[in-house]
């Protein structure tokens, strides 16, 4: 690492005057929030969670900051899906508990000094989505020393390069990327297209799902979300 490289690190493994140092040099919190959702036979349940810690850290690298422990408390998972059996693997919450675990990490982490705490939600499942951008405006609505950003990965990429999914050839891909032992692509059905009602695969097709692919995607990600914080940084 060279002595230009940005200042970073993961806020939970830190002691205090780490945090401090890197706080100085870069006051930006990433906070990655996840679900433990059931995302098919062929990837963990944390996949959104570990997807948008993965990404974070990745653009922490880039921008510098801290990288809070992902928020693995989701609501409207694919547990209560209209039309949909996949009642196993997800832990729901509900939209009340949500909003107040929102609100209250954005108070607690603008106590802190943060100027900007960059939110990325990895499940972006309705309204559960929507409730954390709406907390993150209010907050930015109550004050003017930080700046809540509440967004998701394929809201900053191109629709080119990835289109929002469940379980399919982007989620897996990213995945892969960050966490290549929570994958296998083997427990795919081999002799047809994976289906949301049997496979709970929404998007394209996952069986050409790669670390290469989820390694493309992740660098469209890093250029737009920096872009993003350095100005809102400068906005401020
Ligand atoms: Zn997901």
């Amino acid at each position: 690492m060279s002595s230009t490289a940005p200042a970073w690190g993961r806020y939970e493994r830190l002691m205090p005057a780490e945090i401090e140092r890197i706080h100085a040099a870069q006051p930006v919190a990433y906070l990655p929030w996840g679900a433990l959702e059931y995302h098919g036979k062929h990837a963990a349940v944390g996949l959104d969670g570990l997807k948008a810690h993965g990404l974070c850290v990745q653009l922490a690298q880039a921008v510098g900051g801290l990288v809070l422990p992902p928020v693995y408390v989701a609501a409207n998972t694919i547990k209560f899906a209209p039309g949909l059996n996949h009642k196993r693997h997800s832990l729901n919450f509900s939209e009340e508990t949500l909003r107040i675990l929102a609100r209250e990490h954005f108070e607690q982490l603008a106590d802190e000094q943060f100027r900007v705490v960059f939110t990325l939600c990895g499940h972006v499942g309705q309204p559960h989505y929507d409730i954390i951008k709406d907390e993150a405006a209010k907050f930015n609505a109550t004050q003017s020393d930080t700046r809540i950003i509440a967004t998701s990965e394929t809201d900053l990429i191109d629709k080119d390069i990835v289109i929002v999914n469940h379980a399919a050839l982007g989620e897996v891909s990213f995945l892969m990327h960050t966490d290549p032992d929570c994958v296998d692509l083997a427990r795919l059905p081999a002799d047809r297209v994976p289906t949301l009602e049997d496979d709970a695969v929404w998007g394209p097709d996952p069986r050409p799902s790669s670390a290469e692919k989820g390694a493309t995607y992740a660098a469209a990600f890093v250029t737009s979300a920096s872009k993003l914080i350095h100005e809102t940084l400068k906005s401020l």
